[in-house]
């Protein structure tokens, strides 16, 4: 059987494939520490799984608009007054089955052969999948370890061309944690005048998890560019809700109708309770997160603490997202065989940085979505078994 082209050219998620033999060498009874895969260990706040049990219970198991529930759609506007001091039509809200499927349909609305789609590197593998399935050229943008593993504006702009019809950006970023200040957005926005015809991406499924008093800038509040900025957001993160497969788009003007008749034709709509799970997590207590936030914030005290106490080893207090990646470069060990290595040696999963992209070589994803005990374990088993290797 002949599949299309870009059936040879799309990629995966190299994290799920660390999960199931992580998974697999539990079931052989090995003690497993999983700082591998990227999500919360808390578990959904009660009064969200209330919510959807409810639904159930109340009727609400039938389809509903493929854009999702009115008032769903009215809290997504809502929340992102509250959050962004943006004014969002609430008709422009697409309610999707994770935010990863946003990407999905952004990537294929513009990509084809002879454009190019600029993404970042180190930056979530599925961007470059994407683009490869459909035949646009990948255009890398650097994010760079001495910048924080923030956009660079000097460095990104350059890259665009009459070719260029799609830019993704993603801050706090996975895999590096990386957030771009305010100062290098504005000087990003200015430049990205020069394009009118250009779309841009920005990936804000971190949006809540920034440290230190750092600030996320969400590219929606910049009125130059609202017209043609899509927003991907979604509960997974926040709310810790991975497995609930729910996400959100804010789409342009132009664009919203596209997409609307692209979720008609793959899944007609999100899961009904899970839509009113969604709706119970914008509109009810937001002190969940603020705590879960709070953990985080501490365990990445004592992530990046011990990983530069361990020898040949660095890594730069990530300012957002929940990742530590960290510098192996001095190791003697190249990244993926180092991250392989450790799984099945010492028990501790985490991600070689070249499964997220050229410059990721060099470098190790930790995510600190586990306990504190479990990473400082963690930690001493990697540092140990840095030390008797060669
Ligand atoms: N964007 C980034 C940068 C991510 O890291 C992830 C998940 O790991 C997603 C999007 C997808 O989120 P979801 O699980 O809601 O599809």
């Amino acid at each position: 059987m002949k599949t299309i082209p870009g059936f040879d050219r799309i990629g995966e998620e190299n994290a799920f494939a660390v999960l199931s033999r992580a998974t697999e060498l539990q079931q052989q009874g090995r003690d497993i520490i999983n700082l591998g895969i990227g999500q919360p260990d808390f578990r959904t706040p009660e009064h969200i799984s209330e919510a959807a049990i409810k639904a159930i219970r109340d009727g609400h198991h039938g389809y509903t608009p493929a854009t999702g529930i009115p008032a769903l759609r009215e809290a997504v506007a809502a929340d992102l007054k509250t959050r962004h001091d943006v004014e969002i039509n609430p008709g422009h809200v697409l309610i999707v089955p994770g935010g990863k499927v946003t990407m999905f349909m952004a990537i294929l609305m513009f990509g084809e052969p002879g454009v190019d789609i600029l993404y970042p590197d180190p930056g979530f593998p599925i961007y470059r999948s994407m683009i490869e399935f459909t035949g646009a050229t990948p255009v890398p943008i650097p994010v760079r370890e001495e910048n924080g593993f923030a956009f660079s504006a000097d460095e990104t702009l350059p890259l665009i061309s009459d070719r260029t019809r799609l830019i993704i950006l993603n801050s706090p970023a996975n895999p590096t944690g990386g957030v771009t200040p305010r100062s290098e957005i504005e000087a990003l926005v200015d430049g990205l005048d020069r394009f009118p015809d250009l779309a841009v991406l920005s990936d804000e499924i971190y949006s809540q998890m920034v440290y230190d008093g750092q600030e996320h800038v969400s590219l929606l509040s910049f009125p130059s560019i609202r017209d043609r900025v899509i927003l991907l957001d979604g509960w997974s993160k926040t709310y810790a809700m991975t497995g609930w497969r729910l996400g959100y788009a804010v789409w342009p003007d132009g664009l919203i109708d596209k997409a609307r008749k692209l979720a008609v034709n793959a899944w007609s709509c999100v899961n009904a309770p899970a839509q009113y799970a969604g709706l119970a997590a914008l509109t009810g207590p937001q002190d969940p997160v603020d705590r879960m936030v709070e953990e985080f914030a501490s365990r990445r005290s004592v992530i990046v603490e011990r990983l530069n106490q361990i020898p040949n080893l660095s890594c730069r207090a990530p300012a957002g997202a929940f990742y530590a990646f960290a510098n192996v470069s001095r190791t003697g060990w190249k990244a993926k065989p180092l991250a392989a290595a450790l799984l099945e040696e010492t028990g501790v999963a985490a991600i070689g940085g070249p499964d997220f992209g050229i410059l990721g070589e060099g470098f190790i994803r930790f995510s600190y979505a586990n306990s504190t005990s479990n990473i400082i374990d963690a930690l001493q088993r990697l540092e140990d078994f840095l030390g008797r290797s060669p």
